[in-house]
């Protein structure tokens, strides 16, 4: 497992697990506990675990998708995990519940929750010191699909996101970046962020590395969806008088069809 990638942020060392087809669960090991954030697969994450000589502690689920909590019980059964997730929507086998402004405690880490309502009406990211986990709400150079919410509701998420300072590493729920910003560029092709973004993420990938994590600060200026406020996205898609809720709204319409 030495290939997984590691990132090393004071009291937390963030593995990435590539799972299923494109998604990612992380590992966040802390002084005393290891917690696993979004596991659709237990038996991958028990083979990486064990790999590591690492035992899970907790489950932390950003939203109630099953290609992020199939592998909850199964995780929760074989290690006795507790396992944390939203309230008010079916996360299987949860002991526990979180909603927006908790600290959730892990060891001398400490979760701060966000929700981020958008992709489903129950989504929350999931902030560390340095780093955010942010499920499908922001993807590298995009965003999750509006399953449960209108676009001003994912927007106003998006923009609690975008405060966060610009080092903040982005650690998402799926490797979407080369589809993502080859969208972008199909709307804004001589954009420059855009254009170098690209060649970098396309470069990663080609070695076979994940292109998480990002940073707040990259995606500010490489995610089209961040910028619905930007004066040259409204000129790109005829929307020069539109508020940015409604341009964000148009993109993630357009992004759907591409
Ligand atoms: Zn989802």
């Amino acid at each position: 497992m030495s290939d997984l990638q590691k990132f090393d942020l004071g009291p937390l060392r963030v593995y990435v697990v590539p799972t299923l087809f494109d998604n990612y669960s992380y590992l966040l090991e802390f002084e005393g506990g290891l917690a696993v954030v979004d596991p659709p697969d237990a038996e991958r994450i028990l083979e990486v675990c064990e790999a590591l000589r690492l035992k899970p502690t907790h489950i932390l689920n950003t939203h109630a998708h099953e290609d992020h909590t199939a592998g909850n019980a199964a995780l929760r059964q074989a290690t006795g995990c507790r396992v944390l997730g939203p309230g008010g929507v079916p996360i299987p086998e949860v002991d526990e519940t979180f909603t927006d402004g908790d600290v959730l405690p892990l060891g001398p880490a400490q979760c701060r929750v966000m929700a981020t309502p958008g992709h489903t009406r129950a989504d929350h990211s999931l902030l560390f010191e340095g780093a955010v986990f942010t499920g499908d709400t922001l993807f590298v150079s995009g965003c999750g699909r509006l399953f449960e919410c209108d676009a001003p509701t994912m927007w106003k998420s998006l923009m609690r996101l975008r405060e966060l300072p610009d080092d903040t590493l982005v650690f998402c729920g799926h490797e979407y970046a080369e589809e993502n910003l080859d969208f972008a560029l199909s709307l804004l092709p001589d954009d420059p962020a855009l254009r170098a973004r690209r060649e970098e993420v396309r470069a990663l990938r080609a070695e076979g590395q994940p292109a998480v994590p990002s940073k707040i600060g990259t995606e500010k200026a490489a995610n089209l969806f961040l910028r619905a406020d930007d004066p040259a996205i409204r000129a790109a898609i005829g929307h020069e008088v539109a508020d940015a809720a409604a341009v964000f709204g148009d993109l993630r319409a357009r992004r759907n069809l591409f």
